[in-house]
């Protein structure tokens, strides 16, 4: 079998990654990576689970793989394929085996999409054994030391459609993570999208404010994702108030009860 020549893989980050704590995540992790253990981040879109990883992959020095999972995203897409070129058949690592070879931080970001028989393959990498088998080769690969796989997870997106089993989470330690407090968040805000103190400040109010919508029927509330969206559009000479609208309310819902809702706490907010 011939394994084609791959790029070596990119170190995590030229820099540290700028990530704020909120709780005891990273000594969590440090231990969970020390341990091989496989972990579960849970939180609510747009809170920082992505940066979390990035940050951690450049502290612990391990280079990391992302993986975005959708609802086609076969075993093969993750463990590899026999790719057929002129010259014969090529043996082409997928992500996940990549990570297993090189002891990479392998991320399955929204794991929950991916379909069950897939989920199913990191099974053997969760116990303690870390093996990953690759059928279509007859390989048994043992994973190289600093191999870690990390997934994460929305608890509150399509609950009742779609969870992971009880088997598969078992295999994980699970930290929850949620949006910042308001003093990080408003740091944040002002650090990535680069607005005055003062407007990152009101719009972290104003996400406060909206995040109570929830009870009234927002599925989705506006993350620190969107607030740092805002903040950048504001910092390119857009109106505060058209900022909000635009990359806070209109993304959130099409209901225009809620809508207007959101749009009278802009406008007391401003
Ligand atoms: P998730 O993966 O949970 O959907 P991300 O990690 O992509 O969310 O976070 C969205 C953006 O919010 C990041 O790109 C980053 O700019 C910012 N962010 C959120 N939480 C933090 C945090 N604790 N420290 C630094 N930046 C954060």
């Amino acid at each position: 079998m011939t394994l084609p020549e791959y790029p070596p893989l990119a170190k995590a980050s030229e820099g540290e990654p700028f990530y704020v704590p909120c709780g005891n995540e990273v000594a969590m992790f440090e231990r969970c990576h020390a341990r091989g253990l496989a972990v579960m981040l849970k939180g609510p879109t747009g809170c920082g689970k992505t940066r979390f990883v990035e940050h951690m992959a450049w502290k612990l020095d391990r280079p990391l793989i992302t993986v975005a999972c959708h609802d086609d995203l076969s075993a093969s897409d993750l463990i590899g394929r026999f790719l057929i070129r002129h010259d014969g058949t090529v043996w082409q690592d997928g992500p996940l085996t990549r990570a297993v070879r090189e002891g990479a931080i392998c991320y399955l970001d929204e794991v929950v999409e991916a379909r069950q028989d897939t989920v199913v393959v990191l099974h053997a990498l969760t116990d303690h054994r870390r093996l990953l088998p690759i059928d279509k080769t007859g390989e048994l690969l043992m994973a190289a030391p600093g191999f870690q796989l990390v997934i994460s997870y929305n608890p509150g997106y399509q609950r009742m459609l779609k969870d992971l089993k009880p088997s598969t989470r078992q295999r994980f330690v699970a930290m929850d993570l949620d949006f910042p407090g308001e003093d990080a968040e408003a740091k944040i805000v002002e650090r990535e999208s680069g607005v005055d103190a003062p407007t990152s400040r009101a719009l972290v109010t104003l996400a406060r404010r909206l995040r109570a919508l929830r009870d009234r029927g927002l599925a989705e509330v506006p993350s620190t994702r969107l607030l740092i969206a805002a903040g950048a559009l504001c910092v390119d000479g857009i109106p505060v108030r058209e900022a909000c609208l635009a990359a806070i309310v209109s993304p959130l819902s099409d209901d225009e009860a809620l809508v207007g809702a959101m749009r009278d706490l802009v406008d007391g907010t401003f």
